[in-house]
């Protein structure tokens, strides 16, 4: 079976010369195989298309995907956004007292599936040319399950509440007092209750837009959690958040499966794997269909996501796996001095920094933890420039930043912004092109516009131009944000070759310890008080900052015997006691 999809979203009719029509040897050869809709964009006939893939290859938006699939699978689409749109294959069950997760890269569908699932979204099993009906998806074949659950949603028996990816836009539809907000949903002991566990008692009483992107995730949450509902979707929990917070929120949402069903989508995968029982995986072309696999057990998912290869759906998802190790790799003999950034203070009025001062070396990424508002934002935006510190620093570096808060509002093309900050000779080094460009398919979004990029998408082109640029030190600020699993462990590797073949250091705040493992040579942690006081520590070889931050937060890891992959342990369990006995809170001696 061949599927010819058209991204149209990407698809620019008038501004392009229809290549996708004019280059079709169908076409030429007098077959109607393509028709156009009101917009003027294509419309491929799967039936009549050969499979040539000229269409793909000569559209200047890479909007066309001509795709062979399983004839089997035909069967089970579930939902096409409109004749020759996004399609969807398969659903996941949910399941009483259990948490499920989705697993997958952007545009694979996770959302169209959480749409479905609360009802927002009436599935029409690939019908476009008449609506489908509610009685009509009961009746569907989708197991007794999933017959009882749609018949339940749409007669309202079961209702569901759904946590939505992007917090930032909370503050632009409300802007009273948390507690106001809240109070909407349930009774003020229910809400000091659920504040209480998400540590979040301090913000009750304060005004939502002034509130950091971690404190409207919190607020999202436990306004998802308070609402009442028999099932709750968790769209992106993570995001913003400190680990600690990470791991608060993990642990509400599981003590709430208990009442009732909940899924998960997360790429943070320490912590999805800490928070739910079963996964199912999205796999397929991004913007083209997505398949929802079999449902597997956490640790088998996870591990076969890290492989690249889902074993009973027989399915590769990329072509090399991705490795831990258990033990941090040796120092290098000779290590070269490279950059200093020197000990400074910033103070503002409730809050007061201090940097230690340190060396970088030679072709080194440092990893820069601790949590949330103890000053890892402070501190880069003082050695970029960007602020001064209480006395002037003189770093005389070239420093490449990519800000922890992405600027949407420019009014150009991703082109434009691409050639407006690299000189040609940066953007046409090969290993830019090869290394950054070509595998985070920058130039696919060429011809759109940067207001329009999705958050995953605005984060990738930051994240490549900060690196395409010659630099003495690269600064990246949360580059995980919004970013899918898959595309997180490459941007780690990435950087890490990038320093290596340019010889020259980064420092990468982060707060996925997966992230962090495969990016980092060594560590620079900060400690104090959040909000009030903080300072960094090191940088420290990898185990020595590992165990000074875990230890900070309480939390130890295990290793997956199989992967070596890091496993959150259930806090106060023995392994977790243990470890923490023999001060072994990441690394194993
Ligand atoms: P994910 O959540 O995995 O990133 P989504 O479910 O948001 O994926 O989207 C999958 C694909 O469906 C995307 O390519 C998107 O362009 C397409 N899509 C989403 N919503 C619509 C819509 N309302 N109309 C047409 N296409 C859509
Ligand atoms: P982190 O990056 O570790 O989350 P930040 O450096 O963003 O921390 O913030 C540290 C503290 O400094 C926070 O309490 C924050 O409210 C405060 N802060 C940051 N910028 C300003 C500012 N311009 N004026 C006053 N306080 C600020």
């Amino acid at each position: 079976m061949r599927i010819a999809v058209v991204d149209y979203d990407r698809c620019q009719p008038k501004k392009c010369s229809l290549e996708c029509y004019n280059y079709c040897p169908r076409v030429r050869m007098g077959d109607e195989i393509f028709s156009f809709d009101r917009a003027g964009k294509p419309i491929i006939s799967e039936e009549l298309c050969i499979g040539c893939g000229i269409c793909y290859h000569k559209c200047p938006f890479k909007a066309i995907h001509i795709i062979g699939l399983p004839h089997e699978i035909e069967e089970e689409i579930v939902h096409k956004y409109c004749e020759g749109g996004f399609r969807l294959y398969r659903l996941p069950q949910t399941l009483e007292k259990r948490v499920i997760g989705l697993l997958g890269a952007n545009g694979t569908g996770k959302s169209t599936v959480l749409n479905i699932l609360s009802g927002l979204l009436t599935p029409n099993f690939g019908i476009t040319d008449r609506e489908v009906t509610r009685e009509e998806v009961v009746e569907k074949h989708l197991g007794v399950q999933l017959r009882q659950y749609f018949s339940d949603l749409y007669s309202g028996k079961i209702k569901v509440v759904v946590k939505p990816q992007y917090v930032d836009d909370i503050p632009q539809v409300f802007s009273g007092k948390v507690r106001d907000l809240l109070k909407r949903v349930a009774d003020d002991e229910r809400i000091e209750e659920v504040c209480r566990e998400l540590e979040m008692i301090e913000i009750l009483d304060r005004d939502i837009p002034t509130l950091s992107g971690g404190e409207l995730q919190k607020v999202a949450v436990a306004a998802a959690l308070l609402k009442e509902g028999d099932m709750v979707l968790f769209d992106e929990p993570s995001s913003y958040l400190d680990i600690r917070a990470r791991l608060l929120v993990a642990r509400v949402i599981n003590r709430e499966a208990e009442k009732r069903r909940m899924a998960v989508v997360e790429h943070d995968l320490a912590i999805l794997d800490f928070l739910s029982e079963i996964i199912y995986v999205l796999y397929g072309v991004p913007g083209a269909y997505g398949v929802v696999s079999v449902p597997k057990s956490t640790s088998k998912a996870i591990n076969e996501f890290l492989e690249g290869y889902l074993a009973e759906d027989n399915i590769r998802i990329r072509s090399k796996s991705i490795k831990f190790t258990l033990h941090p790799p040796h120092k290098a003999e000779s290590r070269v001095a490279q950059a200093e950034f020197p000990p400074f203070t910033k103070t503002y009025e409730n809050f007061s920094f201090s940097s230690s001062g340190g060396v970088l070396y030679q072709g080194e990424v440092v990893g820069v933890v601790g949590p949330n508002g103890i000053g890892k934002t402070t501190f880069f935006r003082v050695l970029s420039g960007e602020i001064e510190a209480d006395s002037p620093i003189d770093m005389n570096l070239t420093i490449s930043y990519k800000p922890q808060y992405l600027d949407q509002e420019y009014p150009e093309t991703v082109e434009e912004f691409v050639k407006e900050r690299l000189e040609e000779d940066e953007l046409e080094d090969s290993f830019v092109q090869n290394e950054i460009f070509h595998p985070l398919k920058i130039k696919d979004l060429y011809s759109s516009e940067v207001r329009n990029l999705s958050g995953g998408e605005l984060q990738k082109l930051h994240i490549a131009v900060a690196l395409a640029k010659e630099a003495d030190l690269y600064l990246l600020d949360e580059p995980t944000a919004y970013l899918d699993a898959d595309l997180r462990m490459y941007v780690a590797r990435v950087i890490k070759r990038m320093m290596d073949k340019r010889g020259k250091p980064a420092m990468v705040i982060d707060h996925d310890v997966y992230f962090i493992d495969l990016a980092s040579d060594r560590l620079l942690v900060f400690t104090g008080t959040p909000g009030v006081e903080g300072r960094s520590v090191g940088p420290l070889d990898l185990k020595e900052g590992m165990n000074l931050f875990l230890k900070d937060l309480g939390i130890t890891f295990r290793r997956d015997y199989q992967t070596h992959r890091p496993r959150i342990n259930k806090p106060g369990s023995n392994l977790d006691r243990e470890q923490k006995r023999k001060g072994e809170y990441y690394y194993a001696s």
